[in-house]
This record gives structure tokens, C-alpha cells and sequence, in this order.
């Protein structure tokens, strides 16, 4: 990886390392994205997305980062209240930008480095005060993994409420199987594990929630689903869409499909375990509790009080990477260290190398 540039490798949770075979599908030649080059190109992935996915739904291409995904699934499908499950910066944030949207929103507040459970949004629900709730799945700023299976099976008791889940970080690491959990919208980005350049969302959206929005009427245009389906059955998009990165999503699937999903979801748990491993010789504690801990990233706990500043310094000074040093409110008491993409046991293997010797110097 980076072979060609002697550059500072990303082991923070997104933007990750890009490979050189991605850079060079980023620079496949242009082609008109109403041309039939370009709809064999969508046509082409399609497959391979709804398998990811695990859908029979269409998977729609945004561009735009995750944000724009999240921001929209807002704007086409609360019509009354939604509950913005909160238990970190992402999912906190989300309800600040449903606020932003004129909607109607509520919080469930739970401590940072705790999972949301189903039981919990139940409680809410229950009262029939809300249409839409919102759940990030892998709270990258805590390293926290909610269990979507208990959230999916609630989904299911009640079809009035429509359930967006973000999976921006959890995406391709674990299975996020949209079609059996019977959720209605699931999201993702291009710069966490599927290790391309930020700039692309992805998403699936359930007939009820495609039924919600046609009832909606200020969904806008940019991240209008309907407008999104209706381009999907031309293969197209509904704007110009960032072709280059999508030439490198079709190489990168290729590689998913040739190591296979399940191997790669096997790749990926082996990946954190040895970060675990490191996190726990060293006499450190985990931010997230045991069983729902990410295994995209780890969110160190700094019960040793170390400094984390100077420990990322020596880091990228004596071993070009960078990992980062916790996120808001939990900078200094956290630092994170990615696993996700292409790495190896060999790289990461490299990486806890870093960490050792580092940590010896501070
Ligand atoms: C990175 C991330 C986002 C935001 O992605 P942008 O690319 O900045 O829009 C949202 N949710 C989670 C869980 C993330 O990790």
C-alpha cells in the first residue's frame, strides 16, 4: 500500500489508506454519465452492491459524503417526529441536523461508549409519537457497535416507523444484511472501510420508506429518493455523478467479491482482535463495553493518563502513521486506532510495532 510515495498512512477511523490500485482506477479515462458507457459501468456493480447490502433492493449512488445520505433520509421520511438515537458524535449530531431540517426531533440520550438497544427505543416508540428513528450503527467516535439484529426484529414489530441506520464505519466490516433486518434506509460512505477517497455515499431504502416519501412533500431534489429511483431504472443518476470514484467502488468490489464477504468480515475481526490484544498487554481499557465493542476501530480508554499528544507525535515522526487522539468531548481520555480496508496482518502487525515503540519513548 503507498508503495509510491513515502506519505503519513491513515490508522485514523476514516479517511483510511487508498490503495495504488484504487488511485488508478480513480484516473480511468472520463465518459459522459448519460452515455451507454456509463450505464453499463452502474449496471455493472449493481449486483455486487445488493449483495454487500444484502438487498434486492436498488443501491443508489450519491455524491456526496455520508452527511448529504443522512441529511436527506430526514427530508423525505419525517413527517411527524423522529428519535435520534444519540450515544456519540455522529448520532448526536443527527439530531441537531433533523432540528436544522424544521423537523420535529427528540433525542435518546445515552452515555457516550454505551450501545442503543432495542428496548430502549422501544419505550419511546411505543408512545406512537414518532414516525422515523435514526441509529448509527458503529459509532466511530467511540468505537461502539449497537446490535443491529435486536433493532432490525424491532423494525419489524412496528412498520409505521420507519428506521434509518448509518453504518458509515460498520459497512463491509460486519454483515449488515438490509433485506433480513427489514429496515428501511441503511447508509454508508466511501472513505471508511472501503477504503476509497471521501466523496461518495451509498445507500438502500425500503419499499415502506419509498411509499413514505412519495407522501412527503419537501424532500427537496438533490437527495430525493424518488428522484433517485426514477433515474436507477435508467441505470443513471439523477445529477452528474463523481464517475471517477465509482470506477474505483467497481475495483474495489471486484477485490471484495474475489476475497470474499464473509473472509473479509473474517479479515477484519482478526485485524481489531490483534489491536485488542496490544490494547490489553499494555494495560489499557477499552472505551466500549465487552460485547459491543467495533471491529472496525478501537477506542482506547487512557486510564494510564498517557500523552497522547506526544504519543501520536513520536507516531508520525519515527513511523509515518497517524492514528488519532479521540473526538470532541473525549480527546486525551481516548485515542483510535483503525483496522479497516486492505490491511493485513502483516501491516497491522506493523502498526502495534509503532505503538510499542512509541509507548517506550514516552
Ligand atoms: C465518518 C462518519 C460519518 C460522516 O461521514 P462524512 O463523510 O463526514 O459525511 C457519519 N457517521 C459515521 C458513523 C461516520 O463514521
Amino acid at each position: 500500500m503507498g508503495a509510491k510515495t513515502d506519505h503519513i498512512r491513515l490508522y485514523i477511523p476514516g479517511p483510511i489508506e487508498v490503495s495504488d490500485k484504487t488511485f488508478e482506477a480513480l484516473a480511468t479515462p472520463m465518459i459522459g454519465h448519460r452515455s451507454k458507457d456509463f450505464q453499463s459501468l452502474y449496471a455493472g456493480i449493481q449486483p455486487m452492491l445488493q449483495e454487500a447490502f444484502g438487498t434486492r433492493q436498488p443501491v443508489f449512488l450519491s455524491t456526496s459524503s455520508a452527511w448529504g445520505v443522512m441529511e436527506g433520509a430526514i427530508r423525505n421520511l419525517v413527517k411527524t417526529k423522529v428519535l435520534n438515537c444519540c450515544n456519540g458524535a455522529f448520532s448526536d449530531k443527527w439530531l441537531d441536523v433533523s432540528r436544522r431540517c424544521g423537523k420535529e426531533a427528540e433525542a435518546l440520550q445515552v452515555e457516550w461508549g454505551q450501545p442503543i438497544r432495542a428496548a430502549q427505543i422501544e419505550e419511546k416508540i411505543k408512545t406512537g409519537e414518532f414516525d422515523t428513528v435514526t441509529l448509527v450503527h458503529n459509532e466511530t467516535s467511540t468505537g461502539v457497535m449497537s446490535p443491529l439484529d435486536e433493532i432490525g426484529e424491532l423494525s419489524r414489530r412496528y412498520p409505521d416507523v420507519m428506521f434509518i441506520a448509518d453504518s458509515v464505519s460498520g459497512f463491509s466490516v460486519v454483515p449488515t444484511p438490509f433485506d433480513a433486518l427489514g429496515i428501511d434506509v441503511l447508509l454508508t460512505g466511501s472513505q471508511k472501510a472501503l477504503a476509497l477517497p471521501p466523496g461518495l455515499g451509498l445507500f438502500t431504502v425500503s419499499d415502506a420508506a419509498f411509499a413514505r416519501a412519495e407522501t412527503v412533500n419537501d424532500r427537496g431534489y438533490y437527495f430525493d429518493f424518488i428522484e433517485f429511483r426514477a433515474n436507477q431504472k435508467n441505470d443513471m443518476t439523477p445529477s452528474t455523478p463523481v464517475i471517477p470514484h465509482i470506477y474505483a467502488l467497481r475495483s474495489k468490489l471486484d477485490d471484495i467479491f474475489a476475497e470474499g464477504l464473509e473472509n473479509r468480515y473474517a479479515r477484519h475481526a482478526k485485524l481489531n482482535a490483534m489491536v485488542h490484544d496490544w490494547v490489553s498487554a499494555n494495560g489499557f481499557e477499552f472505551f466500549a463495553p465487552e460485547g459491543f465493542r467495533s471491529k472496525a476501530l478501537t477506542c482506547v480508554s487512557n486510564n494510564r493518563g498517557i500523552d497522547t499528544a506526544a504519543f501520536l507525535g513520536l507516531l508520525k515522526t519515527n513511523h509515518r502513521i497517524a492514528i488519532d487522539g479521540g473526538y470532541g468531548k473525549i480527546k486525551g481520555k481516548t485515542f483510535r486506532i483503525s483496522n479497516m480496508g486492505d490491511e493485513t496482518e502483516e501491516s497491522i502487525g506493523g502498526v502495534i510495532a509503532a505503538l510499542d515503540d512509541s509507548l517506550a519513548k514516552l
